[in-house]
């Protein structure tokens, strides 16, 4: 993705979806910080410590505890299958619709199904997929990607939400948010009783039980778990956690980052098919584990704690500059500054080498992380690694040239003292304010000339700093 100057823009001067943004996040922001007072949660930062302590273990034993959840799965009756990459795990889905004679399937929220594009691929295939989670469930119909990784349509007001359901859906037009809950709530049973398989993500996998936990607040990913025949549980390999009881420490943790609340409404931990006496679940149970680049980042100790995240979406929405951009404006299904240092390290930092810069580094997502990964930190290694790219094939000698140049006059102080002296001659005040916007040729280097659109230097003042001091000292240099 080439630099989306233009789309910036357009999110930037669009006040609609600025409202939106600031609205959203901002009541996310302030339900975070009321839930980790000291009121409702002991010590909330020792979970935080905590949090990142299990996970860095598991991440450094990854190999060990993987194993032990496909031991466990099987034990409990279900198949774990890895997936190299989004072809291999699109494939095994393919596969299982192909020999189960799967029509429709329902689909709870996953970002690692958006990351595969499954909907996309299973689409061509003339199979009805349905996002069964009400933002998801929006935004499927208006053939849109997540905004956010907790709030995938937070940039729909209520009256975008009645246009969508109108013009897609054929409804009467109703604004009112729980008359078009309930829309979407008779729409979607219809699906979970007809589809013959229930996809789902996993927000943690315990190694100790093989059990897959899901967190939601809407109930879907329980009824996409549980009505259809077969299940398939889609997960990253870095969701792993080695026992049940550290669950403990990430539900605390988990719900008050991502939407201030003290635990989400349903905790479903799905460990294997129905069994004999059961009365519902499906009859066959499969966990897809997709690696997807994840190993490559491992490998890479400087940064491997990316892979901590447990996608709350807080770094989102503490981040000036997601709140000013929105969600689709980042090249990739992961967003803000957790997608800032997620794709470079997946796709490459050649890829979108501008997206390591789209930060202040102000540090607000290190700050708010639950799992405290030090994003500025990561968001810096990979700026040094752009920069070290454009090296190697050559690109950057403009700046290479002009640093060159800088440091050669720098380290003259005659030869500086004479161009500081042509300066105000050749670049008098001018009566706009302008200076630099009228050095000529600037506004022909492109990146120099969309800085400049915005602002510019003060003209160079009359007399330099060393002319005044001589002037007032009496001649003393
Ligand atoms: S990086 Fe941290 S704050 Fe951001 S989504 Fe992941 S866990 Fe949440």
């Amino acid at each position: 993705m080439i630099f989306p100057a233009e789309k910036l823009t357009a999110a930037v001067q669009n006040p609609k979806l600025q409202t939106a943004i600031y609205d959203s996040t901002g009541r996310l922001m302030e339900k975070r910080r009321v839930a980790i007072a000291p009121d409702s949660i002991d010590d909330f930062q020792a979970y935080r410590t905590q949090a990142h302590r299990i996970k860095q273990h598991t991440i450094e034993n990854l190999d060990y505890y993987l194993e032990q959840f496909e031991r466990n799965v099987s034990a409990n009756g279900g198949k774990v299958v890895w997936a190299r990459d989004a072809d291999e795990a699109v494939a095994f889905v393919r596969q299982i619709c192909k020999e189960k004679g799967v029509q429709r399937i329902v689909k709870s929220k996953s970002m690692t199904t958006e990351e595969i594009e499954l909907n996309h691929e299973l689409e061509h295939d003339k199979i009805d997929i349905v996002e069964t989670d009400l933002g998801e469930y929006i935004l499927q119909l208006a053939n849109e990607k997540p905004y956010h990784i907790v709030a995938p349509a937070l940039h729909k007001t209520r009256y975008d939400v009645a246009d969508i359901f109108t013009e897609k859906l054929g409804e009467a037009r109703e604004e009112v948010i729980e008359k078009q809950t309930m829309i979407a709530r008779r729409r979607l049973r219809e699906k979970f009783v007809t589809a013959e398989l229930g996809i789902t993500g996993g927000n943690f996998l315990i190694a100790d039980s093989g059990a897959v936990t899901i967190i939601e607040n809407e109930g879907n990913a329980r009824l996409s778990s549980s009505a259809p025949r077969v299940q398939i549980a889609v997960a990253g390999i870095e969701k792993l956690i080695p026992r049940a009881q550290d669950l403990a420490t990430f539900l605390r943790v988990l719900g008050r980052s991502a939407t201030g609340q003290p635990l989400t409404v349903y905790t479903s931990f799905l460990s294997g098919p129905r069994r004999e006496n059961e009365i519902d679940g499906p009859e066959e149970f499969y966990v897809l584990l997709i690696d997807n680049g994840r190993t490559k980042v491992i490998a890479d100790p400087a940064k491997r704690q990316s892979l901590y995240c447990i996608r709350c979406g807080a770094c989102l929405n503490h981040c000036p500059v997601y709140r000013k951009i929105g969600g689709h404006n980042y090249p990739w299904v992961y967003s803000g500054p957790i997608g800032a240092i997620l794709s470079p390290q997946f796709h490459g930092v050649a890829t979108d080498p501008w997206l390591p810069y789209a930060s202040s580094l102000c540090g607000a997502c290190a700050e708010v992380c639950p799992v405290k990964i030090q994003i500025p930190k990561i968001l810096l290694e990979l700026r040094h690694e752009v920069t070290e790219a454009k090296r190697v094939v050559g690109d950057g000698r403009l700046e290479k040239l002009a640093f060159q140049l800088y440091s050669f006059v720098m380290t003259r102080p005659g030869l500086y003292n004479f161009i500081e002296g042509l300066a105000p001659r050749f670049f008098p005040g001018q009566s706009d304010g302008k200076w630099l916007n009228k050095v000529p040729g600037v506004m022909s280097i492109p990146p120099v000339a969309g800085w400049l659109s915005q602002r510019d230097l003060p003209p160079p003042p009359e007399k330099s700093f060393r002319e005044l001091w001589r002037e007032r000292s009496g001649g003393r240099a």
